[in-house]
């Protein structure tokens, strides 16, 4: 059933059509990789920043701004960094008329930037933790075909960077990293697998990688957040050190952690929209209610009074709520706003006039209900209430049919042409995911550690023990 939507069927051309008609985006900025982002874009952007910052600050994180130039010699310091960012960064090296003498970089992401200054900031243990975050953009030259959102070169994203005593007080702030990502996400109504990438493919200089991948409607997963446990790499490369109680010098334990907003916003439009368009969460619907007057010539001033008192009581029950009373037929108004995802539309016409009564029409499943005049309110809250909930719902319902048990090769490789998400047991060699690399097109994107899994068969590439059941995908 689900499989019948346009999303499913071609993925791409929807997608483009959705970000444009539903002003998201406008992708044709004369630069490849960077884009526009439009007033409802950018409106329902800001408010999944906001959710994210809030739970941040709440959880004792303060903000900061950094610069988006680095210095090529702060980059070069950590060695593993510089060699997984190094092919994608953007380098400055002219200024005016002159090449510069020692080079500058955009951010591909802000360690090298910020951990310099935490070794100026950090002193004793009586400075740590710290915990600091910056909702930015970010550059890196991506050699892949571009898309709009998903693998841009220049993206929004908030990313927190922390410095502890030791190794377990990290290891807490690793989880409790987790804990707010899922909570937003949760949120947002979204569904993904949280999953420990293997070593070979963990962010370039941690100790080790967790990551969310959510499903997207062409099987391609798209990791929206990770959290990275640093140890003490970037501690001894950055020489961030703090002297304990016993006046010992120690280098410090480090965390950091991103959240692709944009990448987020393109979860949310994947995973919920349909075939009219966008479904919003309420909690980033930048309108939740849109009042649409149904006129009809002799009752045009009566039934403008009604809506307008509809309106007020959804406004003053403290719902973001439009009137929209622009000269479209209803039939336009209507396609408008669906294809805006505003989760709630309340019609006003003639005959509700009459019976005070209202017309409400549910984003999500198109069902139109009517009630009186004085239920509307809790009506709304009503459908609110469970909204989210059952985006998740379904959401999860398609990573579901999504995901496939794989044991062989064959299948394995159909799984991946059939724009599945495999599940596989794999013994641990390097050489075994290169194999299901090269065959399939799909990666290991890791194991699952919110849930234990264990192998119930043999490597699918050697027949060998399985160590781990593994989840295969192509990905953004
Ligand atoms: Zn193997």
């Amino acid at each position: 059933m689900a499989g019948m939507m346009k999303k499913f069927q071609d993925f791409s051309t929807w997608f483009d059509d959705t970000l444009f008609k539903a002003e998201i985006m406008d992708n044709r900025y004369p630069v490849k990789g960077f884009a526009v982002y439009k007033s409802w874009g950018a409106k329902i952007t800001k408010k999944i920043t906001n959710m994210l910052e809030d739970q941040l600050d709440a959880t004792s994180h303060d903000p900061m701004l950094f610069p988006v130039t680095i210095s090529e010699d702060d980059f070069a310091k950590e060695a593993e960094h510089i060699e997984g960012f190094t092919a994608e960064v953007f380098w400055i090296t002219r200024a005016g008329k002159r090449k510069l003498e020692r080079r500058m970089l955009l951010r591909p992401t802000s360690e090298t930037a910020m951990y310099p200054m935490f070794a100026q900031w950090i002193r004793s243990h009586a400075d740590l933790p710290l915990r600091i975050y910056q909702s930015v953009c970010v550059y890196r030259y991506e050699t892949k075909a571009t898309r709009p959102l998903l693998r841009m070169r220049e993206f929004l994203w908030n990313e927190a960077h922390t410095a502890h005593e030791n190794g377990s007080s990290a290891e807490e702030q690793v989880k409790e990293a987790l804990k707010i990502y899922v909570d937003i996400f949760g949120r947002l109504g979204l569904t993904y697998y949280m999953l420990k990438r293997p070593d070979f493919d963990k962010f370039a200089g941690a100790v080790y990688s967790v990551a969310f991948d959510a499903w997207n409607p062409d099987g391609r997963v798209n990791q929206i957040g990770t959290v990275h446990n640093l140890g003490e790499n970037f501690a001894k490369a950055f020489e961030i050190t703090y002297e304990d109680t016993e006046g010992t010098r120690r280098n410090v334990s480090q965390t950091c952690y991103g959240f692709g907003i944009s990448r987020v916003l393109a979860a949310v439009i994947g995973q919920h929209g349909d075939d009219h368009g966008l479904v919003l969460p309420p909690e980033v619907a930048p309108v939740q209610v849109i009042v649409v007057p149904i006129h009809y010539k002799e009752s045009e001033g009566k039934v403008e009074a009604y809506a307008k008192e509809v309106y007020e009581g959804i406004k003053k029950a403290g719902f973001r709520v439009n009137m929209d009373s622009g000269e479209k037929t209803p039939g336009e108004k209507f396609y408008h706003w669906e294809m805006l995802g505003v989760p709630v539309r309340v019609e006003v016409g003639p005959r509700d006039l009459k019976e005070r009564r209202v017309t409400i029409s549910e984003r999500v499943s198109l069902k139109r209900s009517s009630v009186d005049f004085d239920k509307a309110v809790s009506a709304v809250t009503e459908i609110f209430s469970s909204l989210t909930e059952n985006l998740q719902k379904k959401s999860r319902l398609a990573l579901e049919e999504m995901t496939a048990d794989v044991r062989d090769m064959g299948s394995l490789k159909k799984a991946i042409d059939d724009r599945k998400i495999a599940r596989v047991c794999w013994c641990g060699d390097v050489g075994c995911a290169e194999t299901i690399k090269e065959e399939s097109g799909g990666e290991i994107r890791g194991h699952r550690i919110d849930v234990e899994e264990k192998p119930d068969s043999d490597c699918v590439v050697c027949g060998g023990k399985a160590k781990k059941v593994v989840y295969v995908a192509k990905a953004y």
